[in-house]
């Protein structure tokens, strides 16, 4: 009892990283975040540069958004990182890196990033989380698809996306 005490007391400080590309932050992504931090002291969001993938969003768009979309939560901050996520992890003093699982089409990706981190690094544990079922078939890809086509996506993303995807919109076209 004494050492889950000293542990909830913060001298053992638990970080989760919860990578991604976050392009952008949806409530699927939220849903996930919300659980994490009710596991561990601190939760950091950490958005991937994600150059290879072509995102919509720019590095420093994507954490803006983290960042205001996160508020609420005092143990949860927005990040990026470039390079490998293990050494990410490790400057960040974190040892468990947060992954959501949707469906079965999420698994083999994920298991095999899992085992090639564990590969790269014994000491980082790869947690899966699964979201509110209703936020299963949500995608950032989805989202932009759809938003680009003049859909409504206010039930999928927070405000701050919301703005963010109009704004985009009403400019050159995505
Ligand atoms: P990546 O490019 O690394 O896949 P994403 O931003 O698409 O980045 O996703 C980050 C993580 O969040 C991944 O583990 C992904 O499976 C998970 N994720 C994405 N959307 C959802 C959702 N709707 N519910 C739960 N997890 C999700």
């Amino acid at each position: 009892m004494r050492e889950v005490f000293q542990v909830s007391q913060g001298q053992l400080m638990r970080t989760a990283i919860y990578p991604g590309s976050f392009d952008p932050i949806t409530n699927g992504h939220l849903d996930v975040i919300q659980r994490a931090a009710r596991l561990f002291d601190r939760v950091i969001v950490a958005v991937a540069t994600s150059e290879a993938k072509g995102p919509l969003l720019s590095r420093e768009e994507r954490v803006d958004l983290v960042r205001r979309s996160v508020s609420a939560w005092p143990n949860v901050e927005a990040d990026s990182f470039a390079g490998l996520l293990v050494e990410y992890v490790r400057q960040r003093e974190a040892h468990v890196v947060v992954r959501g699982l949707r469906a079965v089409s999420d698994f083999e990706f994920e298991f095999q990033l899992a085992l090639m981190n564990r590969k790269l690094n014994e000491q980082v544990e790869t947690l899966f989380m699964m979201p509110r079922e209703s936020y299963i078939f949500l995608s950032s890809r989805l989202v932009k698809e759809i938003a680009s086509l003049g859909g409504d996506v206010s039930e999928f993303v927070p405000p701050p996306v919301l703005e963010a995807l109009r704004v985009r919109l009403a400019g050159p076209p995505l």
